[in-house]
Order: structure tokens, then C-alpha cells, then sequence
């Protein structure tokens, strides 16, 4: 479904160059939640969101109460 109203999530931020159209999908996280984007933005979502259900399968993201910084221990381990 096409809402030419809604402004993509993303936009604010500027994480991308927007383009096609804005549309409303479930949220990658399945909570239900409606998301609108653009074309680059559900693209760059669900691509971030299959790289850190791969990396992390029982845990799709770091929880709120993660902090890097005890233990040393660090969530993203890319470098
Ligand atoms: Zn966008």
C-alpha cells in the first residue's frame, strides 16, 4: 500500500538517499508495528536486520540494559 503522506522513517537521519516510494510494512522485528519507508530504507532494514539475526540467532539485537564497557565485553565484535 502506497501513502504518499508519509515520510520515510529514515529521513530525519539521513542514513540514506531516499528513493521510490514511501510505504508501510511490518516491522522487521515482528512486533506488528507498521513501518513506512522508502524503497532504500525497507531494503538497508531488512538487510541490517538478517545480518544481526545471522550473527546473533537468540537475540536479535542488544538488549537496553547492554553496556560495553562492563566486562569488557562488547556486543559488535567486528574489529
Ligand atoms: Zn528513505
Amino acid at each position: 500500500m502506497q501513502d504518499e503522506t508519509r515520510e520515510c522513517l529514515d529521513k530525519q537521519s539521513g542514513s540514506h538517499s531516499c528513493e521510490g516510494y514511501v510505504t508501510g510494512r511490518e516491522s522487521e522485528s515482528g512486533t506488528g508495528t507498521i513501518i513506512y519507508r522508502c524503497a532504500v530504507g525497507h531494503r538497508k532494514a531488512a538487510a541490517r536486520h538478517a545480518e544481526i539475526r545471522e550473527r546473533y540467532p537468540d537475540s536479535s539485537i542488544a538488549p537496553d540494559w547492554f553496556d560495553p564497557t562492563y566486562a569488557g565485553e562488547r556486543w559488535d565484535e567486528d574489529d
